[in-house]
């Protein structure tokens, strides 16, 4: 194979070819126009878009109600909230996932306890869940990170032991099947977002609720409107029963996800192939761990996470987190825009160990951060460091020729094993998070 692209050769592939998500189709355009054309703005419209979502995702999920709103992170929040999470409560959440939900709890005042993640599926691990249960959790966030489904059946079992509230975050598993079942219909509550990185996008911010619990849907529907019964048709009351937020989700987004929608069970047909192929290429590099999913659950692939294995490193005299940053720079100038996602657990982020002065979070529990604890959350320290992911890039159908490119770009890469181990001895990865030392003997190493 060539030059490496980091040595002056030429790219695998080229920017301008890199498939832009989300695609925006004729029906698209023609969705947005018509709701504008009629003044399909909010959800109080009978009959409009809003209504027409929240009706088609619950019979896509097979749930009883949905409850569209302003975005994925308002999701979790109002779940929550009517999941009767209250301030002072501790809420469990993986450690390794998008800050949103650890946001979420805050927001309520609850305080984020972060639990560790399996080194596989990379979602929330029952056991360490069961471990790491404190005597005021009431609730519990279960991402499905990545697209895939996590433990639920162990997971609501460590729950009903605990009576602990369980809220799904699948903004990342749209369309993810567990055990037989869609994700969306297996708890009380589950969340997604509509977010443009998402499998199933809007043209901005918007995200849905699922439940099969009608008093539950009431109190969500409650608090997306200032506290407000809204009934259509009927003049607005202004009587306010609760505190509530403006969460509502607009008709124009709604009418382009809907228009998405045609066509989701189809795309993600052709994902499922796509991304398979590009899977089983990759599957013979050595030392390279790809995505995989077991035999009872689907993968909806919203993001490829590839990690490095130990031994391997080690056998070439690096540590793996090095040897994926190394190659994660060789890639990057091949084309291939792989990325770290996630450079921390979330136990290590600013905002909850170590708040800064006049910042809104340093008021937050007494002025005490939550201490980050290395040993508590290894094993997503771990991936944080030895693992990069493929986003968006992959989830447009027909991105077959640029998956194809990139795959080149990894054999490319280990074809010239030797220069990307050179690299990973000349700039050794050193994780963001503080040392051991410092946090013991309270003072720099
Ligand atoms: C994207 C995402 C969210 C937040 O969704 P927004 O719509 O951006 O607020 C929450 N949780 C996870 C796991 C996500 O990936």
């Amino acid at each position: 194979m060539g030059k490496l692209a980091i040595n002056g050769g030429v790219p695998a592939l080229s920017r301008a070819e890199w498939p832009v998500w989300p695609r925006v189709t004729a029906a698209e355009e023609l969705a947005v126009l018509t709701a504008l054309r009629q003044g399909d703005f909010t959800g109080l419209q009978r009959n409009g878009s809003v209504q027409q979502l929240e009706e088609r995702w619950a019979a896509e999920v097979g749930a009883g109600h949905c409850i569209a709103v302003a975005n994925g992170t308002a999701a979790i929040t109002l779940a929550l909230a009517a999941s009767g999470v209250q301030p002072g409560d501790d809420v469990l959440v993986p450690a390794l996932t998008f800050i949103a939900p650890a946001l979420a709890v805050a927001h309520l005042g609850a305080r984020p306890i972060f639990v560790d993640v399996d080194p596989v599926s990379f979602n929330i691990c029952a056991a360490d869940l069961r471990r790491k249960v404190t005597p005021r959790s009431t609730a519990v966030v279960v991402v499905h990170l990545h697209g895939l489904a996590a433990d639920m059946d162990e997971i609501a079992a460590v729950a009903a032991e605990f009576r602990l509230a369980v809220v799904e975050d699948a903004a990342q598993a749209q369309g993810a099947v567990y055990r037989g079942r869609k994700i969306g219909s297996l708890s009380p509550v589950t969340t997604f977002s509509l977010s443009i990185s998402k499998n199933l996008p809007t043209c901005g911010e918007g995200g849905l609720i699922t439940t099969n619990d009608a008093g539950l849907a009431a109190s969500i529907t409650r608090l997306r409107q200032f506290g407000e019964d809204l009934i259509p048709g009927m003049a607005r009351s202004y009587e306010h029963h609760d505190i509530g937020w403006n969460n509502k989700m607009n008709g124009v987004q709604s009418a382009f996800t809907l228009s998405l929608l045609g066509r989701f069970g189809a795309d993600n047909a052709i994902r499922q192939r796509q991304v398979g192929r590009f899977l089983q290429r990759l599957s013979g590099l050595p030392g390279l761990i790809c995505p995989s999913h077991p035999a009872d659950r689907t993968h909806v692939w919203h993001i490829l996470r590839f990690r490095f294995a130990h031994g391997f490193a080690a056998a070439h005299g690096v540590s793996a987190a090095s040897l994926r940053k190394a190659m994660q720079r060789v890639l990057q100038a091949e084309g291939c825009p792989v990325r770290e996602y996630q450079t921390m657990p979330l136990s290590a982020q600013p905002v909850f160990r170590s708040a800064a002065a006049g910042t809104w979070a340093a008021r937050f529990y007494d002025g005490r951060p939550l201490r980050f604890d290395r040993q508590a959350v290894a094993h997503s320290c771990d991936i944080v460091g030895d693992s990069f992911v493929l986003q968006k890039f992959h989830l447009v159908p027909g991105a077959d020729a640029v998956l194809e490119k990139c795959a080149d770009a990894f054999e490319k890469a280990y074809a010239q094993l030797d220069f990307v181990i050179e690299l990973a001895r000349a700039q050794p990865y050193a994780p963001p998070w503080p040392q051991e030392t410092d946090e013991e003997s309270g003072k720099a190493a």
